[in-house]
């Protein structure tokens, strides 16, 4: 699965990171998430980075799709 974020759309909120980590640990853990979104929090506006994209094989429902509000990632490859 490769994933890829509109960061133009991202908000930063994170729900991504925390449906991402339920769905490969049953948890809410943004620290064990397989997607990476950084954000720069000093200053404004917000900068917010697309790190790396979740190249997990086997994840069936990307959750992290469904999740995200603003509609800002996409599957790419599966
Ligand atoms: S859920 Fe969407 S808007 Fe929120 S951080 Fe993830 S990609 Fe950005
Ligand atoms: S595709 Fe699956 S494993 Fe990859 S970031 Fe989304 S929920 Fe996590």
């Amino acid at each position: 699965m490769v994933i890829s974020v509109n960061i133009d759309k991202c908000t930063g909120c994170d729900r991504c990171k925390l449906a991402c980590s339920y769905q490969l640990h049953r948890g809410f853990n943004p620290f064990f998430s397989n997607i990476e979104i950084e954000k720069e929090i000093t200053g404004y506006p917000l900068k917010i980075y697309f790190r790396k994209s979740c190249r997990k094989a086997g994840c069936e429902t990307p959750l992290c799709v469904d999740f995200c509000s603003e509609k800002a990632i996409h599957v790419v490859n599966q």
